[in-house]
């Protein structure tokens, strides 16, 4: 049987913020970020490689960190998290994101039923959406779900289609709330908003669908145009038949974490 005390994970940043991206912009949030990612998306903005410290905020929104050893237990990590969820900052919800979480989803699946139980908030995970088996050990404990699907245009990777799909289905199956996001770029294809339509309708998904324009702080600058992006808001909306929102990266805007 695994233990709280047997798992420990690899963590970059513990801090409170308001949340820059999806339906969800705007709700104050405490972020833990897990190291690592297995993806190399050309437009990623955010450190993923392992570190040795974790950068923890000292006052939630203060912007000053301190730093503590890597890894993290699942009780160090509750202890931490602990320290800043004070009443006065009130928190909507704690933010699983990376990197990519899901690659230490073994901790995370012991983690989650933990936190829920002393923080008593909503748990909202950040994920690339394609490790569908990873997803499955830690879904109960999820409230929300921000899953990309990923355009091969624009992360310059091979296709994850399948695995997009499955971790979708896993979504509709435990009923979990979702947000569907796509990072497009001046390079998106035609041809992967028309896959990407095509299996988030045949999975009857119903959660929001985000075009989240690149932006010109992102590795490439390939930002897209107005027009084009308007023009694939057209695209995905008849393509799915609903709603399609264009929601920038608003955390940038704002200069906060
Ligand atoms: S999946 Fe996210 S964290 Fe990983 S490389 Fe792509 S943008 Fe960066």
């Amino acid at each position: 049987m695994t233990t709280t005390k047997q798992l420990s994970a690899f963590v970059s940043e513990i801090f409170s913020s308001a949340q820059g991206e999806g339906v969800n912009i705007g709700r104050r949030q405490l972020f833990v970020r897990f190291c690592e990612c297995h993806r190399n998306c050309l437009y990623c903005d955010t450190p993923v490689e392992r570190t040795e410290s974790v950068a923890i905020e000292q006052e939630p929104g203060s912007g000053k960190f301190e730093t503590v050893p890597n890894p993290l237990t699942v009780r160090q990590l509750l202890d931490l998290l602990a320290g800043l969820n004070r009443p006065e900052f009130a928190h909507d919800d704690l933010f699983i994101t990376g990197g990519e979480p899901l690659l230490q989803a073994d901790f995370v699946a012991v983690f989650l039923p933990e936190a829920r139980k002393q923080l008593d908030l909503p748990v909202h995970l950040e994920t690339s959406g394609d490790l569908p088996e990873e997803f499955a050990k830690t879904v109960e404990w999820i409230d929300h779900v921000l899953m990309d699907i990923k355009l091969p245009s624009v992360t310059g990777e091979p296709e994850a289609w399948a695995m997009h799909r499955d971790f979708l289905d896993i979504i509709e199956g435990e009923g979990t709330g979702a947000t569907i996001k796509l990072v497009v770029g001046a390079d998106t294809s035609d041809a992967d908003l028309t896959q990407a339509a095509e299996i988030i309708r045949t999975s009857g998904s119903q959660a929001a669908v985000v075009l989240q324009p690149m932006t010109a702080a992102s590795k490439t600058s390939r930002v897209p145009s107005a027009g084009q992006v308007l023009a694939w808001q057209s695209q995905m909306a008849v393509a799915l038949g609903r709603s399609v929102r264009v929601i920038p990266q608003c955390h940038k805007m704002m200069g906060l974490l």
